[in-house]
């Protein structure tokens, strides 16, 4: 098959792994700087130009698209919808995952475990607002960030009180959520493909820190899911219509709760501690399942 990976760094781990196995399995494979399409979208007969050239028909596209290009690359996978070109993850889901808020509310719909949550614009009922999700401590987040960043512990009524105000004072949004303490700074990375979780690590905060993020300091190890565990993560990807997830879930007192899910997860970390090979899994589903204009949204909204 024919295979572009949506991609503004060939040199990142998982652009270079994915190209690598999937040339193992005897495909064509090329790295496309998402950036760098443009298109005319009028055209009835859309295609994707790129560096002067159009590109060939692919069979299928592996989007890799990182959190501060999401509104420009997501059009780049809309076109190629519109081309009958089968995508591991649909335009509509990779934004719907880029939306804590959103994503948070589309799970909660479908009965997924949660930590309890809550959001609002101005600080007139702080005092409610945290009484909703159980009072102190609480984390409180920045919608928008990613990498651990914009994650705050609030260990008293006071903090957190300080700190919602100030955040709001900035006009960012934010959620404020339950601090689910038992987790002791770890938390669960499920890779799930096709309806299967493929992979699954631990990750543990470095000493004295509560986000387990890799990027902050957090060691991976490989665990045994529970198959409450199992069915919460497949649960959470089919919600968000997701064909390729990383599930991130705490173990809670009340069981699996799921706090984010990621639509581009990495696959070092994965790949180092769980010795699978996750981007070979990647291209067995395309494999089974690109097929021409199978992809659900056809690029609509
Ligand atoms: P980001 O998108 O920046 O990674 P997350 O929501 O995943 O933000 O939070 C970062 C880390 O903080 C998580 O991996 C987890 O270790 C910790 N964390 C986040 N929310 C909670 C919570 N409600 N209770 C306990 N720990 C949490
Ligand atoms: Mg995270």
């Amino acid at each position: 098959m024919r295979i572009a990976i949506l991609s503004r760094n060939e040199t990142l781990y998982s652009t270079r792994r994915l190209k690598e196995a999937g040339e193992a399995l005897g495909h064509q494979v090329d790295i496309v700087d998402t950036l760098h399409c443009y298109m005319d979208i009028t055209s009835n007969r859309p295609a994707v130009r790129y560096r002067g050239e159009s590109l060939p028909k692919y069979d299928a596209v592996i989007p890799r698209i990182g959190a501060s290009v999401t509104f420009y690359g997501t059009a780049v996978v809309r076109q190629f919808e519109m081309m009958g070109t089968f995508s591991i993850n649909e335009s509509v889901a990779i934004s719907r995952s880029r939306d804590k808020l959103r994503s948070l509310q589309l799970l909660s719909r479908k009965g997924v475990g949660l930590p309890r949550t809550g959001f609002a614009r101005y600080p007139d009922k702080i005092d409610d607002l945290l009484k909703n999700v159980g009072g102190a401590p609480v984390v409180i987040k920045l919608l928008e960030g990613t990498q651990g960043i914009g994650v705050v512990l609030a260990e008293s009524r006071k903090a957190a009180e300080s700190i919602i105000e100030a955040f709001m004072g900035l006009k960012a949004n934010i959620l404020v959520q339950e601090y689910i303490k038992e987790a002791g700074g770890a938390d669960i990375r499920c890779l799930v493909i096709g309806g299967k979780v493929v992979a699954a690590m631990k990750r543990q905060a470095a000493p004295g820190e509560f986000r387990s993020n890799l990027h902050r300091g957090g060691k991976a190890e490989l665990i045994k899911l529970s198959p409450a565990e199992r069915k919460t993560a497949i649960q959470a990807a089919k919600v968000m219509g997701l064909n390729m997830a990383g599930v991130d879930i705490l173990r809670s007192n009340n069981g699996p709760v799921v706090m984010e899910v990621n639509s581009s997860p990495g696959l070092e970390g994965i790949e180092a501690a769980t010795n699978k090979d996750v981007a070979k899994m990647i291209f067995q589903f395309i494999e089974k399942e690109a097929k021409p204009n199978k992809t659900q949204t056809k690029g609509k909204g």
